[in-house]
């Protein structure tokens, strides 16, 4: 038998790949970017509570009204944005299926899709798989800022979609908001839809503003803008996430949502709508994990790898061209199999494959965990 692959040149995704990788050879797995300590006890006794409680039956297709509601307030606390609750906001399974049925729903066949190199694995194919063209745009060096002019030049009357991702993944590179205004500009009396990646929204550093989607008033009305609790709620295993679009945006991805995933567990729904009560369970993640970041860089500050500037996520970029010559690929295994820590190479996020010996590392981790790495970094 014959399968015709509608994804020949696609594999394993490099985070499973390279998590595997580090468990194989019992490394230290700074790779796939996940927390390695727990989720708060209050929230998970919510999820016990609610199933408990006899709460373990399909919630509404849209996600249960209470946690739409906490989520709408969230997005007013946060962004001055108003939103319908009952129209606009949308449960998942993660972001990644909201971008999914984002894609699915709106991309038609020979559509082009502009995103921004280095890019989050998932577009591509996804795009693929629905028959559209992707038009990479390189970030440009050395801030990973967007480059618009590019953007204006590749736009035309076939592009459908212009996908924006901040905090970035993989870079930690933020969008300022003059981009923003940038984008309303490029897309208007078009046809374009943005595609708005905010997973890391809450975890942001030094004082700096996430630049919302939502909290664009012009943009926000051609915008589905995804979030995850995975990420501000330290419980990337528990798969929820959420979209957020104007109704008759919606109401299209919402008809591939319902045949996707059709829904997210319900007792967590509960707790989380519970846990959004209070405004610090998100507001404080910025400094937790700027600590985090600082205690990192610091114990690292004597290696021989160079550090890149992380504005947001809990991704830190390290360049290892003062050490090895090494294509990055390899060095991230050489890395996890002789030296026992594992990495993201970042030529995987390129189009072109492109290799500037760079490797990300995850430091959503404990400070015995950092401590451990660093010490490894540093000998090398
Ligand atoms: N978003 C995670 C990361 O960037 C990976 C998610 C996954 O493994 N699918 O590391």
């Amino acid at each position: 038998m014959h399968i015709n692959s509608k994804l020949p040149n696609v594999g394993t995704t490099i985070f499973a790949t390279m998590s595997k990788m580090a468990k194989d050879y019992n490394a230290l797995n700074l790779s796939q970017g996940f927390p390695d300590f727990p989720v708060s006890p209050e929230l998970i006794e919510g999820v016990y509570h609610y199933m408990k409680a006899g709460f373990n039956q399909y919630p509404p297709m849209t996600g249960m009204p209470q946690l739409r509601e906490r989520i709408a307030e969230k997005i007013e606390k946060s962004y001055g944005t108003k939103v319908n609750v009952e129209t606009e906001i949308t449960l998942t399974a993660g972001a990644i299926e909201a971008i999914n049925a984002t894609i699915t729903s709106l991309v038609n066949k020979g559509d082009e899709v502009i995103i921004m190199d280095p890019a989050y694995d998932a577009y591509e194919p996804i795009i693929t798989l629905n028959g559209g063209i992707t038009i990479p745009v390189s970030l440009k060096q050395p801030n990973f800022a967007i480059d618009w002019e590019t953007v204006k030049e590749k736009v035309n009357a076939k592009t459908r979609m212009i996908i924006i991702n901040s905090p970035h993944n993989p870079t930690g590179a933020m969008i300022e908001a003059n981009d923003l205004a940038i984008l309303a500009e490029i897309t208007r009396d078009t046809n374009i839809i943005v595609l708005s990646d905010e997973v890391y929204e809450h975890i942001v550093f030094d004082g700096r503003a996430h630049e919302s989607v939502l909290k664009h008033e012009e943009l926000r009305q051609r915008s589905v803008a995804t979030f995850s609790f995975g990420k501000t709620f330290h419980a990337t295993g528990w798969r929820i996430g959420y979209m957020v679009a104007p109704d008759w945006i919606s109401a299209e991805v919402r008809k591939v949502h319902q045949y996707m995933a059709f829904t997210v567990h319900t007792p967590s729904q509960l707790a989380i709508a519970d846990y959004l009560e209070n405004a610090d369970h998100y507001n404080n993640l910025g400094a937790f994990y700027q600590q985090k970041r600082d205690l990192f860089l610091d114990l690292i500050k004597d290696s021989r790898f160079e550090s890149l500037p992380s504005h947001g996520t809990y991704f830190q970029l390290l360049s290892y061209k003062n050490i090895s010559e090494k294509p990055d690929l390899e060095m991230a295994e050489w890395l996890t199999k002789e030296k026992g820590i594992a990495s993201i190479p970042i030529s995987v996020f390129y189009d072109t494959k492109e290799d500037n010996k760079m490797l990300r590392f995850c430091f959503a981790k404990s400070e015995e965990t950092l401590t451990k790495a660093a010490e490894i970094l540093c000998a090398i």
